[in-house]
């Protein structure tokens, strides 16, 4: 049978959005429920892949299906495409499996041309309305299809008005929009060198094609990676009937959730604009009217779309957001999906519908994203502050949380700023869909137009970035390098505070608190625990950092790396000193300076730790990380040292290596000079037995995990001094006390001779970090240089350093895990690279059957989330 590449709304449903993507899924569904759909096609993703197989072409068969389901169209709504006497007008519109808003675009009253707009007008016994649809439809096809830069429409129109006076579109009559249909047309074939296309079949084509090639435009690439969406996928095309939002007073277009997605309160959200098409309400040319005023303008429409708000909520048991226009009183639904939301609104949506009886527990667990969590676990403005700090203006609490950084204008200044690490608002006049990349690099956003359903708060919330929109005191001099705001005059790089909740601005940095996991939080995680089968630790090196690990759920700590204890003050000197030393006995006189500061961090972290594990690992960085670089710090050591300034530079020059990530670092270290290792035993032994007599319920085991091993040998050699010197300090103290020696998973040597390692291993805990990196072969340090050149041409997809690679890491990983527990059944699994914390890749090492993972404290509630949902999914 031949491939079905186009579908009608009625022959769809739900759960077909793999096919018809989610735009296309919703708009059957909603056809099946007989809400009032205009009615249309959906061209499926499927053709959009075929598409870019064939070499960028509809295929002459694909395009005849189209035309097939065109021509039942016009059956079914008595119009005909093209036919001014009764013509059929559509909306050509994107839709992706995942919704990506804003990333492409729609094209409204398509089949227009000379002659129909003029039997159009007859028809509707409207010109001016007729005229108004033309001329949006020149604008989009030009801007969307064409790839005419749209700004000089906008210049045309405001040219326009000024020279009549008037400030709104709407007070442009017939003749004025007939005047500009003949502008718009001249600036097109200027621009084009041909007359703008009057053909209602070729526009439709060429429309198609537009949307199919949108897919792989660099905002929608730069999207997908963003959200780990394949760039297989291809999108949909929805061809559909159009209503009108613009025949006049009784009509109108809007937006609306059935809950609010900034707090997740139940009641009905969202805005509207009278007289007004399709994206005039997002684009925020006019400011729009909340929707409870629909109730006074219009009750019948009101009521009737509560009832299909509700319905539709009922329906897909989720908060949804939905588009609706109104033609001439009447009511017609344009869009439903599961509402984008904060993680605030996310968090408190999930709990009331678990209260109102409409999803479990574990549902609600996995309608959370988990990395929305992180918004929540970064820090809030500190109150007192807050009180104190001046507000300058207020805008619209768009996408909650606070943000302080330093006045950007243009999305470039703020991903440049962004990447540097420096705080920065993006202050724009509005945003559109090419500033993603700086908005993502923001630390939070400001905007002088647009409303709560503007693109700058819809990209905001989605982003978990804070922003205030539609701020309409602002006066922007942004080419001069300053806006103006209550009396202020703020430049280009001063201070700034946003609060994303109240709308308000301060005109100067206001410090922040950290946030906790309480209240509904608290009763998502516990239903997420109550789920997850993996334990979720935490990489942490000091007791601040394992403090802030414990509450947000850490049940352990991972990885406690030891060589940040080195750097501090006096420590440094002493480790100079060892790495100066030329014989093993002067560098073990320094090892002893180190050996109190050492085992007095252990105590605070076993301290903190309260009995949780604790995995230490023994010193990992090449030495020449550790000795000076500047020429005054070291004369300064050669005097205190009482070593020359060149021999010095001699030991420096002989630390020197061509490729350290690969040189001697790691057990290499302690097989060269065990006596660190040995000093490092003493400190953990010690600090175990210290603080067990305090505290004897606490049970600890000391779990020393020795990195970077590739030959079982060299983890049986560093294990033996370990042994030596942990079983005689025990036997010293009298106490009975448990250890346990393991290693890193990070050479591919290792993984692949696991069950070897594992003869002396009693845990192994996967370093994806330098695993990936031993892997692939390049430095996690170097590759940001080339990586995009791979994402350009689509070798990689994503950043294998922020998510794991599955299918080559990954199988070393599993390989590891598999030979592991054929010698030691009862081995203790962990990953503790930055993978332990980034979802796909918490769900991956829940399939591979790891007892732990561990990640930066930050990320702990993002974890435990996300391992729930793998358990859920994938019930061991
Ligand atoms: P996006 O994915 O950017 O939201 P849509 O395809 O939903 O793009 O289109 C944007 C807006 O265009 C809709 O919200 C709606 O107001 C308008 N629109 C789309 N199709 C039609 C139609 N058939 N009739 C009237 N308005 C339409
Ligand atoms: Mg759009
Ligand atoms: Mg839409």
């Amino acid at each position: 049978m031949m491939k079905k590449f186009v579908y009608a709304f009625s022959e769809g449903n739900a759960k077909m959005r793999e096919l018809l993507g989610g735009k296309g899924a919703n708009l059957a569904e909603m056809t099946v429920l007989g809400l009032p759909v205009p009615q249309g096609f959906t061209i499926t993703t499927e053709a959009c892949t075929q598409y870019y197989e064939d070499d960028r072409q509809v295929s002459p068969e694909i395009e005849a299906e189209i035309f097939e389901h065109l021509a039942k169209l016009e059956e079914l709504t008595g119009k005909k495409f093209g036919d001014p006497s009764n013509p059929l007008l559509v909306s050509v519109r994107s839709g992706a499996r995942a919704s990506m808003p804003g990333m492409m675009d729609t094209i409204l009253n398509l089949g227009l041309n000379d002659q129909v707009v003029e039997g159009f007008a007859k028809l509707t016994n409207n010109e001016r309305f007729a005229y108004d649809s033309y001329r949006r439809f020149i604008q989009m096809f030009s801007d969307v299809v064409m790839e005419v830069p749209k700004h000089q429409f906008e210049v045309i129109i405001d040219q326009m008005k000024e020279a009549k006076g008037v400030t709104l579109d709407t007070e442009l009559d017939a003749d004025d929009l007939k005047e500009m249909v003949v502008r718009f047309k001249a600036y097109y074939k200027e621009q084009k060198n041909e007359d703008f296309p009057q053909q209602p079949r070729e526009q439709l084509m060429e429309a198609v094609k537009a949307v199919f090639r949108s897919w792989d435009n660099p905002r929608a690439i730069y999207y997908r990676r963003m959200n780990d969406i394949p760039s297989s996928w291809g999108t949909a095309v929805n061809v559909q009937t159009m209503v009108f939002g613009n025949t006049g007073n009784t009509s109108g277009t809007g937006v609306a959730f059935t809950r609010d997605p900034a707090t997740g309160e139940n009641r009905l959200f969202g805005e509207f604009l009278v007289n007004a098409q399709g994206e005039d309400v997002v684009a925020g040319v006019r400011t729009p009217q909340h929707i409870d005023e629909l109730k006074d303008i219009m009750p019948d429409v009101y009521n009737q779309f509560c009832d299909v708000a509700h319905r539709l909520e009922q329906h897909y048991r989720d908060m949804q957001d939905m588009e609706f226009t109104i033609e001439n009183g009447k009511l017609f639904m344009l869009q439903t999906r599961n509402g984008k939301r904060t993680a605030h609104a996310a968090i408190k949506i999930a709990c009331d519908l678990v209260d109102e009886g409409m999803i479990t527990p574990q549902e609600a667990v996995c309608m959370v994203e988990p990395k929305q969590l992180d918004s929540l676990l970064h820090p809030q403005f500190d109150q007192k502050a807050l009180k104190a700090a001046k507000e300058i203006g207020v805008g619209l609490a768009a996408s909650p949380g606070a943000a302080c950084g330093k006045v950007v204008f243009t999305a470039e200044e703020a991903t440049e700023e962004g990447k540097k690490g420096e705080a920065v608002i993006l202050v724009r006049l509005e945003t559109s869909p090419e500033d993603i990349e700086g908005m993502n690099h923001a630390k939070g956003i400001l905007t002088v137009r647009g409303g709560m359903t503007s693109h700058a708060a819809v990209v905001a919330r989605g982003m978990g970035t804070c922003c205030v929109s539609g701020c309409g005191d602002i006066v922007m001099h942004e080419e001069e390098g300053y806006f103006e705001l209550g009396g202020r005059k703020i430049s280009r790089g001063e201070y700034i505070s946003l609060d994303g909740s109240t709308g308000k601005i301060y005109g100067e940095a206001i410090p922040t608190v950290a946030a906790s996991v309480s209240g509904d939080f608290g009763r998502l995680m516990a239903w997420a625990d109550e789920a997850r089968q993996l334990k979720v630790y935490t990489n942490a090196d000091t007791p601040k950092d394992a403090v802030q690990a414990l509450s947000f759920g850490a049940e352990g700590i991972g990885l406690c790396r030891t060589e940040h204890m080195f750097f501090e003050g006096v420590r440094i000197k002493a480790v100079r000193e060892m790495i100066l030393s030329k014989t093993e006995e002067q560098r073990r006189v320094a090892l002893a300076k180190l050996l109190p500061m050492q085992q007095g961090d252990f105590e605070a972290i076993y301290e903190a730790m309260q009995g949780h594990p604790v995995t230490i690992r023994f010193l990992d960085p090449p030495l020449h990380e550790f000795v000076p670089h500047t020429e005054a710090e070291i004369k300064e050591l050669s005097e205190e040292m009482n070593i020359s300034v060149e021999e010095i530079h001699n030991v420096i020059a002989s630390l020197h290596e061509f490729n350290p990530m690969m040189g001697h670092r790691g057990c290499r270290l302690a097989v060269s000079y065990p006596e660190i290792a040995e000093m490092q035993t003493q400190a953990v032994i010690n600090a175990a037995i210290n603080v067990s007599r305090k505290h004897p319920e606490w049970k600890i085991v000391p779990e020393i995990m020795i990195p970077l091993v590739g030959e079982v040998k060299e983890l049986a050699y560093v294990k033996s001094v370990v042994t030596k010197t942990a079983d005689e300090l025990i036997a010293q103290s009298g106490m009975e006390l448990h250890y346990k020696v393991g290693t890193m998973i990070e050479i591919p040597r290792a993984a692949v001779t696991a069950d070897e390692i594992a003869k002396e291993a009693e845990f192994f805990s996967f370093g994806t970090n330098d695993l990936t990196q031993m892997t692939f072969g390049f430095s996690r340090d170097d590759a940001g240089k080339f990586l995009n050149y791979y994402y350009d041409k689509k070798i990689y997809e994503f950043d294998p350093f922020a998510k794991l690679d599955q299918a080559g890491v990954g199988k070393l990983v599993e390989m590891a895990c598999k030979l592991g527990r054929q010698t030691r059944p009862d081995i203790k699994l962990g990953i503790c690279g930055e993978h332990g914390g980034d979802p796909s890749s918490v769900e991956f090492c829940h399939k591979v059957g790891l007892t732990y993972v561990s990640c930066s404290p930050f990320r702990v509630p993002i974890a435990r989330l996300a391992a729930a949902q793998a358990a859920i999914k994938y019930p061991r």
